[in-house]
């Protein structure tokens, strides 16, 4: 399925809301999905709450 990744996700639906989301900077903002640097401040259609 193709992502579609936004930098500024919705309230309550961002990537730090996200299960998929490892907070490995969280004074950067920045943390890993699936390896990949995201900011925990993004989403994406595979959002799943925590
Ligand atoms: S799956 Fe999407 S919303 Fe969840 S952490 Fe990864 S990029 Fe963010």
């Amino acid at each position: 399925m193709e992502v579609k990744f936004t930098p500024n996700g919705e309230q309550g639906k961002q990537c730090r809301d996200c299960k998929f989301f490892e907070a490995e900077n969280a004074n950067a903002g920045i943390g890993k999905c699936f390896g990949n640097d995201v900011p925990s401040g993004g989403s994406c259609n595979n959002f799943v709450p925590k």
